[in-house]
């Protein structure tokens, strides 16, 4: 029997139509909401049924608790499926849910709430034994004397950032003393504007670090397991280009050593459902620096060595079934890579939204292609730039390097700037091919050095 009958999707993009899949091979029937500008969308078109739930402005619509509590009341949907973006790590909007008797696909209200500050996420995740970057513990306050002592105790660089920080903004690198109180100012000013919280704290700057996250699992019964870990840094700005799983170099050790302290966590602070710890490592250890509650978009690449179904996961998780396999049961079975497919200008990298005149998607052996795109959709210029995500599975890191490298040659999209040439690049770069590259890898190569 489908763990629900009823599923609201408060998305929209290829998330949207993934989710929607999700529930469809389920047997759960589908509730799509919309901008006025998304009607033609492909969810849209697919679900059983769509409710507009405002113009194009993200605040009036995807945002709009209201408006969503009323089309889930409409329609008599159960739970509600928020993606990623939007509402997925808002607390308030979980607890709305659950008040108002539906379910939230995602995990408790304050378990969003705990890891949505990164000050409390980080205090957290310290008590639970998790390694975390050496910092302030906690935030600053106006004692001038007392952050410089801290700056000077856990050495120079060091990183002011924002507690409610996200998306790569409120963080500011301070490299010597003289800079350091300015720098604090700064990024207070910036976060209370920014986030509407100007609590902000200290953290060492990891100069040469890769950005290595892990995904878990877990039940309503205290069962947690991990699926090993995600390579993102492939970054520009902080926001990832390229992802894959495994990542190169880690050993089978590694994995389980960090996975454990992950699960270890995740039933300490009765996480529920899909969740990602993010680290940075450097000299072989790992250093969190938050947790994402909610899917992300690199998801895929874990779906294909783990062979799960990571949506699937989370409806039966919130449905309160147990996970129905242990961590013995998880094998890693050989190498997945996404691109991240977005509507921009592959150089200076401003969105470029437009009609897409011609779409042709790759295919074969393990090649998975995730987008809401199709011949003459029109990319609206309110939300995010990515319009799709290609990813390739083979049995080793090298067979599926070769294997996105055909299927970004096949290619085709015509009538939007895009960066399928900066893909072409990646995938053909000695330093990509080695492997194991920081986080400042892309940025420099862009910059010519
Ligand atoms: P956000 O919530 O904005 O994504 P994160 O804390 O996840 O912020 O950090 C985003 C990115 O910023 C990381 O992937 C990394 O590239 C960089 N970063 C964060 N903390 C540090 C640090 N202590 N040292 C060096 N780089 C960092």
């Amino acid at each position: 029997m489908a763990p629900f009958k009823k599923v609201l999707i408060a998305n929209r993009g290829e998330i949207a139509l993934r989710i929607l899949r999700a529930c469809q091979a389920m047997n759960i029937r589908t509730v799509a909401v919309h901008s006025t500008v998304d009607r033609n969308l492909k969810h849209v078109g697919m679900a059983d049924e769509s409710v507009c739930i405002g113009p194009a402005a993200p605040g009036a619509s995807y945002l709009n608790v209201p408006a969503i509590v009323a089309a889930m009341e409409g329609t008599d949907a159960e739970a509600v499926h928020p993606g990623y973006g939007f509402l997925a790590e808002n607390a308030d909007f979980a607890e709305r849910i659950e008040e108002s008797g539906f379910t939230f696909i995602g995990p408790r209200a304050e378990t969003i709430r705990l890891m949505g500050d990164k000050v409390s996420a980080i205090n957290a995740m310290r008590q639970a034994g998790v390694p975390c970057v050496p910092g302030s513990n906690g935030p600053l306050d106006g004692d001038e004397r007392r952050s410089e002592r801290l700056a000077a105790e856990i050495g120079y660089p060091v990183l002011i950032k924002a507690a409610a920080g996200g998306g790569g903004r409120g963080m500011r690198v301070v490299h010597e003393p003289e800079s350091l109180i300015r720098s604090i100012d700064l990024t207070r000013q910036e976060a209370k504007t920014g986030f509407g919280d100007d609590t902000v704290y200290m953290e060492k700057y990891l100069t040469n670090p890769r950005h290595i996250e892990i995904q878990v699992l877990s039940d309503a019964h205290g069962n947690a397991v991990h699926l090993g870990e995600r390579d993102c840094s492939m970054q520009r700005r902080h926001q990832k280009v390229i992802e894959e799983a495994p990542a190169p170099g880690i050993t089978p050790e590694e994995r389980a050593r960090i996975g454990k302290i992950c699960t270890d966590a995740c039933q300490r602070i009765g996480y529920l459902g899909a969740g990602t710890f993010e680290f940075l490592y450097e000299k072989g250890e790992f250093y969190f620096i938050e947790m994402n509650t909610r899917i992300q978009v690199e998801h895929p690449v874990t779906e294909c060595i783990t062979g799960l179904d990571l949506i699937r996961a989370q409806i039966l998780a919130a449905a309160g079934q147990p996970i129905p396999f242990t961590q013995d049961d998880v094998i890693i079975n050989g190498h997945a890579i996404e691109c991240r497919i977005n509507a921009e200008d592959p150089e200076r990298f401003i969105p470029q939204p437009g009609t897409v005149t011609g779409f042709h998607a790759p295919g074969g052996p393990g090649v998975r292609v995730d987008s809401h795109i199709y011949d003459g959709y029109s990319i609206p210029p309110n939300y995010d730039s990515m319009i799709g995500k290609l990813i390739t599975h083979a049995e080793s890191r090298e067979a599926a390097i070769a294997r996105m490298r055909v299927a970004l040659d096949e290619m085709v999209l015509r009538g939007v700037v895009n960066n399928i040439p900066l893909h072409q690049r990646l995938l053909r770069d000695s330093g990509f091919l080695e492997g194991g590259t920081n986080i400042h890898y892309l940025e420099k190569l862009l910059k010519g050095g």
